[in-house]
This record gives C-alpha cells, sequence and structure tokens, in this order.
C-alpha cells in the first residue's frame, strides 16, 4: 500500500493543489492527513473539501479544533488567534462538524498518525529534540508513528538511543524505530518555502520525502485579501 502524507495545510489552497498533484503522479493508494487542514491561510472551505473528497485518514491539529472549540486558544500567539477567529467565521456547519469528528490519533497499517507528540495528543507538545522523541517512542505501539505541529520535516529513529536524521529517502528497517515528521503542506518552516509532503509504502518498507514547488505569491495575496495578518503572508515566502 503507497500512502501520501500531508499534515499543517493551514488553508493554503495553492500548496495543497500542488502536493496532491505530485501524490496522484505517484500513484499513491490513500492519503493521509496528520492535522492542522486549517488556520492561518485563506481558504479553509476549500482545504477541507479537497481533504474530504480524497476521503484522507485524518487526525485533528491543533488549529482544527481550536477553530470548532474543542481546544483553549488562549496559549495561541495573537496573529494564530486572529486567524483561528476568521476562520470560525468561515466554516459552515458541515465543516465544523467534520473537524469535530476526526479523533487525535490513529493507528493503521503498522503505523500511528498524531498531529503532536503521541503520549499526550490533546496537550500539543512539540517533538523537536531527540529527548522529546524518545519520550514518545515509550508512548508508541507501532514501530512507525508520522507527526507533524512543527512545520518541519525531521526523522528521528530509535535503535538502541535516539538520533535525528535528515529528511531524506530512506528504507524503513523492522529492527529499528521512526518517528517520521512530513513537514508542512502550506506554511514550512525549515527555511525552505515549498510544499513538504512524504510517501511511506507499507509493502517496500521506504519513505520518500518531497518538496514541491507551488504558486507562493498568489496564496499570499489571499491571505492580505482576506484581511488576515500580513504577518502569515510574509512568513511564507520566507518558510518560516
Ligand atoms: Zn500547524
Amino acid at each position: 500500500m503507497k500512502y501520501g502524507l500531508i499534515a499543517d495545510i493551514h488553508a493554503n489552497l495553492e500548496a495543497l493543489t500542488a502536493v496532491l498533484k505530485v501524490l496522484e503522479d505517484e500513484a499513491v493508494d490513500r492519503v493521509v492527513c496528520a492535522g492542522d487542514i486549517i488556520g492561518y491561510g485563506a481558504d479553509p472551505r476549500e482545504c477541507i473539501a479537497r481533504v474530504r473528497d480524497l476521503d484522507a485518514i485524518c487526525v485533528a491539529g491543533n488549529h482544527d479544533y481550536a477553530v470548532v472549540g474543542q481546544t483553549p486558544i488562549d496559549y495561541f500567539n495573537p496573529f494564530a488567534r486572529e486567524a483561528v477567529l476568521w476562520t470560525q467565521d468561515q466554516l459552515g456547519k458541515e465543516e465544523h462538524d467534520f473537524i469535530g469528528e476526526m479523533s487525535l490519533m490513529r493507528q493503521l497499517d503498522g503505523f500511528t498518525i498524531v498531529h503532536a507528540s503521541p503520549e499526550a495528543p490533546a496537550e500539543w507538545n512539540y517533538v523537536y529534540s531527540t529527548h522529546e522523541a524518545a519520550r514518545s517512542f515509550d508512548a508508541l505501539e507501532t514501530r512507525l508513528c508520522f507527526n507533524a505541529h512543527s512545520h518541519i520535516a525531521v526523522v528521528f529513529v530509535a535503535n538502541g538511543s535516539c538520533r535525528t536524521l535528515a529528511p531524506a529517502d530512506m528504507p524503513i528497517s523492522p529492527q529499528y524505530r521512526y518517528i517520521v515528521n512530513m513537514g508542512s503542506v502550506g506554511q514550512p518552516r525549515d527555511g525552505d518555502y515549498r510544499a513538504s509532503c512524504c510517501l511511506y509504502d507499507s509493502g517496500t518498507f521506504s519513505l520518500q520525502m518531497k518538496r514541491v514547488e507551488y504558486d507562493v505569491d498568489l496564496a499570499r495575496r489571499k491571505i492580505i485579501e482576506a484581511g488576515l495578518p500580513h504577518v502569515l503572508a510574509l512568513r511564507l515566502l520566507r518558510g518560516e
């Protein structure tokens, strides 16, 4: 089974469209979304519709749950909070229900999907360090986990100790355990503005990390035209 893994779309329709084209060209069998379809960008309804049309396997992110009132927004920075409130006004009941019904963590085909850290998914902790990854490995029931939230593509591997690997194409060794962050589709923060996604083949146990060019100028213009904070448009080009 060939999976296309996406996360942190953040209502960036241009980035999502470009990534889905790549996943289609790669003939993936199933799309998996590790949360944050919405928040920050100008096209929440369209992005939800695209993900629903794909019948993607989804878990919720903190922005998703914030928009439907299922997680508090007091710890959000002012720009994120403004985007959450703006997004709330955009959604109809159907979209609201779709977002609210997503769970925090799922297991399928030998892997786990979760937006933040698997030991306490509702607390939205980041997995940046090997220390944080080691704690996450302890909480996992599968050898492989895909997470998101940091918007930084990275692979953690546990084989006795816990190490960080650059997000490269690699085989998954059955003796080791992995936490793979596929990076962000709609708001990368690793200095590369291109949309990020990942392919995983559960038959050959191989990972492929991808970066995809998209119309970042159009996405930026839409954010400004929607009246969202300009900083949310600026950061797209900087990949931060
Ligand atoms: Zn996010």
